[in-house]
């Protein structure tokens, strides 16, 4: 049973849990996934529902290539100014695309920009889903911002445990493989290990 507070980080002090929203995107998440397994990093990407059904084969590698999906509403809308009832229909429904294509249920919920109304809380009890936001966000979706200052930011920022936000959208794509490669040589550079969050394969759901 999932805790009803925020997960913002995880109980691994080597651990780093990679996070990706917004895909899938027809470019930016092929590149994602390159990078990922030419590094040997498993992660997590909350995925629309609505994108899902647009790009249902990279849903499905994803998955098959070893990372997690977790679920990102169905149309990236600020879910806290929905009513509960189409929040729950924005979850359930996305949770629905994943399994009936990617063969998991989602288990973490990340609401579009972050924002989430906790008058809202028991709509995921009742999915038994976890909340999940991230205590580090180097802004990759800012195009203006050079690498070399995302990079920094990341080794300043990151510490064991946290949970990085990154995207898969297209304001990242050309320069998210980058991205996953500079941070790889940080989790080098201080030992640390990419932790995907857990999944449950739609035949335990
Ligand atoms: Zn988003």
């Amino acid at each position: 049973m999932f805790t009803a507070l925020a997960q913002r980080k995880i109980n691994d002090p080597k651990g780093i849990a990679i996070t990706f929203d917004d895909g899938p995107h027809e470019s930016a998440t092929p590149e994602a996934l390159g990078a990922l397994r030419e590094e040997s990093l498993t992660a997590t990407f909350f995925f629309s529902g609505k994108s899902v059904e647009t790009f249902p084969y990279l849903a499905s590698l994803c998955v098959e290539e070893g990372h997690t999906v977790g679920n990102h509403g169905y149309e990236h809308v600020r879910h806290d100014r929905l009513s509960n009832e189409d929040i729950f229909r924005s979850i359930e429904r996305t949770n629905n695309v994943v399994m009936h294509i990617a063969g998991i249920r989602p288990l973490h919920f990340r609401p579009p920009y972050g924002c989430w109304s906790r008058s809202a809380n028991p709509i995921l009890e009742e999915l038994d889903m976890q909340l999940v936001l991230w205590n580090c966000m180097p802004m990759d979706f800012h195009v203006s911002t050079p690498l070399n200052i995302i990079q920094r930011f990341l080794s300043t920022h990151l510490r064991g445990g946290s949970i990085v936000a990154l995207h898969d959208n297209e304001k990242t794509a050309g320069r998210i493989g980058l991205i996953i490669h500079m941070l790889a040589e940080i989790l080098r550079e201080k030992g640390w290990h990419a932790v995907a969050l857990p999944h449950r394969v739609s035949r335990d759901a």
